[in-house]
């Protein structure tokens, strides 16, 4: 670094200058600064996805309170509700749902960064911790199935954040990955919708590709997503799961939020 005639300060000529930044940026890829959750230093060690989460953030994740619904896994307050609204009207074929921890922190945090920072290998950390305490209903099953995204955030992202973390799932249980639904159409982003409006917003959203058609039939099936919120996207899902006949279907997600009548504040 020199200093001209004026007093400024001159770096790197601007092309050399560029290219830094470009390996600062590269280095920034190859060598993640941190915990995706807190920023700390992060796990070397800890298997699949490890190095994206720290030791303090991989033991803190929220366990869904007790007690919860046998069959969908949603959180029942006191426990004194005679029954479960939330499952009400399920279909037969999707026997259970289940998530590994709440949409609290560090969870939520590790959901954006897979979600909308690209941070792939928080998806293998959260298969790999999904793995690790999967109920007997998903160790039992003989596929996994991710649940689709649109297009459009796949291509944003460059990859669709259930399929990753179904995929490392699927290699820890030794089970085959099958990605037979794909998006019919997307309107809009579920985010700002209530309930009802998701429930319509996704309804018909998917469709079980042909070649899924015989492959599913009579088989017990692991539906993976990141989140389970109101249960419209996975009850779409296993909706164009039925048309193939599937013999059972378990939903399996990294996280879930509490249901909204169970909401304090
Ligand atoms: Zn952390
Ligand atoms: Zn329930």
């Amino acid at each position: 670094m020199v200093a001209d005639a004026r007093g400024n300060r001159r770096g790197l000529p601007s092309g050399l200058s560029r290219l830094s930044g470009l390996l600062s940026r590269c280095a920034d890829f190859l060598l993640p600064p941190g915990c995706a959750a807190c920023g700390g230093p992060a796990a070397r060690d800890a298997g699949a996805g490890g190095g994206s989460v720290c030791q303090n953030c991989a033991l803190g994740l929220p366990p869904v309170p007790h007690p919860w619904c046998r069959r969908c896994g949603a959180p029942l307050g006191t426990g004194e509700a005679p029954s479960c609204l939330e499952c009400a009207d399920w279909p037969d074929q999707l026997g259970e749902a289940r998530a590994l921890c709440l949409l609290e922190s560090p969870a939520r945090e590790l959901v954006h960064a897979l979600k909308y920072h690209g941070w792939r290998g928080v998806g293998d950390f959260m298969g790999s911790e999904m793995a690790r305490s999967a109920p007997e209903s998903v160790r039992r099953a003989h596929m996994v199935v991710p649940v689709p995204t649109s297009g459009r955030n796949v291509r944003r992202r460059g990859y669709n954040q259930a399929e990753v973390i179904a995929h490392s799932l699927a290699d820890a249980l030794d089970l085959p990955l099958l990605t037979c639904l794909e998006r019919r159409r997307q309107k809009g982003t579920q985010t700002s919708l209530n309930p009802m409006e998701r429930r319509a917003n996704v309804k018909e959203a998917f469709v079980l590709a042909g070649t899924g058609l015989s492959l599913v039939t009579g088989r017990r099936i692991v539906l993976v997503d990141d989140v389970i919120t109101t249960g419209a996207t996975v009850l779409a899902a296993v909706e164009a799961l039925r048309a193939g006949a599937p013999g059972s279907i378990v939903a399996y997600a990294f996280a879930r939020t509490v249901p909204m009548s169970l909401e304090v504040n």
